[in-house]
Order: C-alpha cells, then structure tokens, then sequence
C-alpha cells in the first residue's frame, strides 16, 4: 500500500504530481534542489550552480489553451504565448491555488534512491537528501522522478576535430546562454537547428556582425501563428485532423503536409529541407524566414573541422574569422542518483511502459514524469502521466503484468536504434500519446457518446483543438468546470487581443454563415478537408464566435 511518495522537482512535473498525489489521498513530500518552483522557466541571469533555465527571450512554443493544467485554464488576460515571467506566474496560482508549496522542501537535493532489502515486498525506496550541506535519509513508499529532461547539456564536441585543441575563439552550450549583448559585433556560429537553435540565430542577429547557422537536419519551419491568425497549436492538434492521419495513406499524409508547410515558403529555396526528405525535425519560428531572406542569418552545412580562427563545412566552404560557436545540440538525460541496476533499466524513455515505469522492476513504485517530448505540450503530457501513476499508487488502477507490459515496450521499440541521437527518440504524437495515457486512467472522452448527450460539446471536441480539458469530462478527477472551459477556450484566446475595438461587421462572415448553413453534407466534408489542409480556422465548429 502506496501512502508517501517522493515527488523530485518541483517544476511543471513536480508541481502537477504533488497536485495528483494530494487528490489521490496520497502523503507527498517534493524535494527541489533550488529555492523556488517553476524549474527551467523560472528565468535567472546567473548560470552559476549549472541551474538550468530558459534564455531571457525565450516565448512559449505551445499556447495556453492547449499547454494548461487540465482543471486550472490560464488567466484570460494572459497572452496566448507567454513568455517566462508569465508562466512561472501561472505555475504560481495553481501552487497557491491548490495549496502545494507547504509539501516543497527547498534547497534539498536528492542525493540517492535505492531500493529498500525488501523491496521485492514491500516496493520501498531509501532516499538521501541534502539540505544546507547536512544529509537525512527517508523512506519511501514510491518515487516520482519530476527532474525534465534538460539537466545535462549534449555537447558532442568529439564530432567537431579542432574545437578543443585548435579553435582560439570562444564556444559554449546554449545552456549557458542568456542574452544577445556579450555577442555584439561578433561573427557567431550556431550549431545545431533545434526550436532554441532556431531562437538564438534570430535573436543574434540583431546585435552579431552575422551569424551562421548549421544544419544537418532537413528542417520545417512552422510559425506560432496559423493562416487566420489564431494559435497554429489550436487549430492543427484537432481529433478530426488527427483522425484524418489515421484515416488517409501516410503517403499522402505527407504530402499534403509538406504541400502546406511549403506553402509559407519553400524550404527548399532556403536550404532548410525538401519534400523529397524521410527524416526531418520541426520547429517553430516566425523569423527565421526573414532573418534568411535578408542575409542576417546564414544556413551552412555540418561542420567538419575548426581551425584557429574558421570553420570548414562538410561542402568544402569555409567561414573565416569565428569569433564565437554556440552548441545548440540539446541535451542528455541522466539520473544520477538513482542506484546503478535500476538506471541501467532504461537507456531511452522507450525502455518505460508507456514512457513512465520500467517494467522489469518487482513493484510498480517508480515513475519517471515528463521524460518526453510531445507534437504538443510536454506539460500536459506531464500532468497526464502524473494522474496516471497516481492512481496506480493509490491502488484503484492498475499496471499489466510485467511480461505484458515488457512486450508492449519491445513492440515500441525497434531493436536497432536508427538515429543516434536521443532526442528524436523522445518524439511521440501529442494525440495519440495523451489519449494513450488517458485511456490508462480512464479519463479519455468519448465523442460518440458524447454525440448523443451533449451533441455541441461533442463537436467541440471533435473539431476544436484539444485542449487538456476534455480529459477532466470523465473518470476520475472529473471536473464541473470543464465544459464551460471547452466551450470559452476561443474566447479566453481573442481576449487578450481585443484591447481595441475594431468594427468588423462587414467583413463578409455573414455570407459564410449562409453558405455553411444551405451546404450539403458532402459539402461539409469537403469544407473540412479544406478546413486542415488551406483554411483551418474556418471549421464552423473549430473556429471562435466572431
Ligand atoms: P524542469 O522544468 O526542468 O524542472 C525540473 C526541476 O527538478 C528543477 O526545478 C530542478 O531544480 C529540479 N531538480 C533536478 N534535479 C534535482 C535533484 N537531484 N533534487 C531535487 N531537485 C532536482 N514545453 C511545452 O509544453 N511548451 C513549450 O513551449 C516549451 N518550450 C520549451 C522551451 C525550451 C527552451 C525548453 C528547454 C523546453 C521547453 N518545453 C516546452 C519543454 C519543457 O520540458 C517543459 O515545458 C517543462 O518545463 C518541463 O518541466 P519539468 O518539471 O519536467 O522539468
């Protein structure tokens, strides 16, 4: 019988299992190695520590509505992309709201967790912290591992011959960057085209004599903001357009998504990928494009080697005069304090069940939260999984078998690693992932029977974006307020746009009501069809009351 549990890290996953545990029943204590909530997006200018945290510019990739605890919607005067500042404030309300920093111990570093001698019986965990330098040990009934996967930066610099022995510039990780003006006058090279890869180049760009940027990965750009101007999240991670995936070739799929993605601007004519590609990455930016366009930002290949002062690139061109690299290569997960025999049970996060427990351990005590990375937001993956393990702990839920749960995971998992690196391992549908999840916890929405009772909030969910809310309509942790909250979610997203009144009652949206209303089913379908591939926001059903 589960009863206190060690949640480490009080960062989104952290603070979001405390929130679980404590509607579970459960005794959670949270340890954080750092005096306050909020993890990575809790923004200092120091790095001192090696404390990771975000870049001072830096705006959330995933709107609010759709990045959300499930029962704790953003204020509706926030902005639709926050930056830091603002989500660490709404990490603040829900930890106020829900009462959770009095069950944070801060300044307390989990130094070890090992299994108990009898931990074949009993499933508990020997933890050790330390606070102020002064170590205690504690026992645990189970263990939420709540640390991110952004502890420990990827810096491959064995791929690049002569940074370290002859390069007489400056290099460093993006870890350790926090703003543009120690770049002033520079000619910078960034390394790596990941979101923050991404970021960084633009926001050099500004203050750098010229940047360059290298790429090895066909890479699509996409912009926060969709064809009519409402959060590209919201509009594209719909169960009708996740729906059309499953239902259309993969041939196809692609296709048409590469059609729409080059219909911003050929990312062949920029360098950036081509529809001919199988592997790619995606990221969000809206100024790269232009930072390209107008020559602030050069897209160069691998580099092969650093000489004193250049760069030479794997298509023989040469940068001379490189005053700074910046390694935009992401990061590693590690675990180091817990014992070796179970570290040594997951090399990536498809060794876990469901991305959460490694199956081979005798009792389902141990959870690993947010060890991934989602086509939407890691933060409602994170909750998802949280409620999830909670339910297991209190012992109304329930895992499979081992050996089930070890044939799902090798399913998953194909036995020879095809892309070294680890990151793109961590990729998973947003859809299918939380609904995956759900399902497991039993809060997953039904629209068919949904259909039947409540038919407008059914094609709400259907059509609209899914956001975290519909997972707080059933099962456990059932929510009265989350209706209402599908129902709003356009207008909390227009709110804070609407700081001044604009007359647009004819602007033509009169005739299009009458023309959806005279349409033929057929016509609907097709209007759909259209709604994903060209016009998304136009669905009558996803789109907000203008
Ligand atoms: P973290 O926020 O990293 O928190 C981990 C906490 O654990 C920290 O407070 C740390 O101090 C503590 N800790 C670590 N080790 C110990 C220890 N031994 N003992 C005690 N405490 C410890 N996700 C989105 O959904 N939307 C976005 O727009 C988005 N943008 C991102 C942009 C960047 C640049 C990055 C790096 C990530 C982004 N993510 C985004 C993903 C991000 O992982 C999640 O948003 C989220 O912050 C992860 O939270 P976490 O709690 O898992 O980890």
């Amino acid at each position: 019988m589960v009863r206190r549990v060690a949640i480490i890290g009080a960062g989104v996953g952290g603070l979001a299992s405390l929130k679980c545990c404590l509607d579970e029943g459960l005794e959670p204590i949270c340890f954080e190695r750092s005096e306050d909530i909020g993890g990575l997006w809790r923004y200092t200018d120091s790095t001192d520590g090696g404390r990771v945290s975000v870049y001072r510019s830096i705006i959330t990739n995933t709107s609010k509505e759709m990045s959300c605890f499930s029962d704790f919607p953003c204020p509706e005067d926030f902005p639709s992309f926050l930056p830091h500042h603002l989500l660490l404030e709404y990490f603040r309300m829900y930890a106020r709201h829900f009462d959770l920093l009095r069950h944070i111990r801060f300044k307390t570093t989990v130094l070890s967790v090992r299994k108990r001698p009898d931990f074949d019986t009993s499933g508990q965990w020997d933890v050790v912290t330390e606070t102020d330098g002064i170590q205690e040990s504690h026992v645990f009934d189970a263990v939420m591992v709540c640390i991110g996967h952004y502890q420990k930066p990827n810096l491959p610099l064995v791929s690049f011959p002569g940074i370290e022995t002859r390069f007489k510039g400056q290099y460093l990780h993006s870890q350790e960057y926090r703003d543009a003006e120690a770049f002033r006058g520079k000619r910078v090279l960034v390394v790596g085209i990941g979101n923050t890869g991404g970021d960084l180049s633009v926001e050099l760009s500004r203050v750098a004599a010229k940047v360059f940027l290298s790429i090895r990965t066909n890479t699509w750009v996409f912009s926060r903001v969709s064809n009519h101007g409402f959060p590209t999240d919201m509009v594209n991670n719909t169960r009708f357009n996740h729906f059309l995936d499953w239902l259309l070739p993969p041939a196809l799929t692609k296709w048409i998504k590469f059609r729409k993605f080059n219909s911003w601007f050929n990312h062949a004519n920029y360098g950036l990928a081509s529809t001919k590609s199988s592997n790619f990455k995606i990221i969000i930016n809206e100024e790269l494009p232009f930072c390209l366009l107008s020559g602030t930002i050069v897209l160069k290949p691998n580099v092969k080697e650093f000489t004193e002062s250049s760069a030479l690139f794997e298509d023989g061109t040469t940068e001379e005069n490189i005053d700074v690299v910046l390694f935009a290569t992401g990061y590693v997960f590690s675990f180091p304090f817990l014992e070796e025999s179970v570290r040594s049970l997951f090399d990536d996060n498809r060794s876990l069940y469901k991305r959460v427990f490694p199956p081979q351990l005798e009792k389902p005590t141990l959870a690993i939260i947010g060890l991934v990375q989602l086509t939407g937001s890691v933060m409602v993956g994170a909750e998802m999984q949280a409620r999830w393990v909670t339910g297991i702990f209190a012992g109304w839920n329930k895992l499979p078998p081992a050996s089930k749960m070890m044939a799902d995971v090798l399913k998953k998992k194909p036995p020879v690693q095809r892309n070294p690196s680890k990151r793109e391992n961590l990729k998973l549908s947003f859809i299918s992932y939380i609904d995956e999840i759900a399902s497991c916890a039993g809060v997953k929405p039904s629209v068919l029977r949904l259909l039947l009772t409540d038919p407008r909030l059914a094609l709400a969910i259907f059509f609209g974006p899914c956001t975290p809310y519909q997972y707080r309509l059933v099962g456990r942790g059932k929510w009265s307020g989350a209706r209402e909250a599908i129902l709003t979610q356009w207008q909390r997203t227009l709110k804070p746009l609407r700081t001044r009144v604009v007359d647009d009652s004819s602007d033509g949206s009169d005739g299009w009501h009458w023309m959806c209303l005279l349409a033929l089913p057929a016509a609907l379908v097709a209007g759909f069809l259209l709604s994903k591939y060209s016009r998304p926001s136009w669905s009558p059903w996803a789109g907000p009351q203008l």
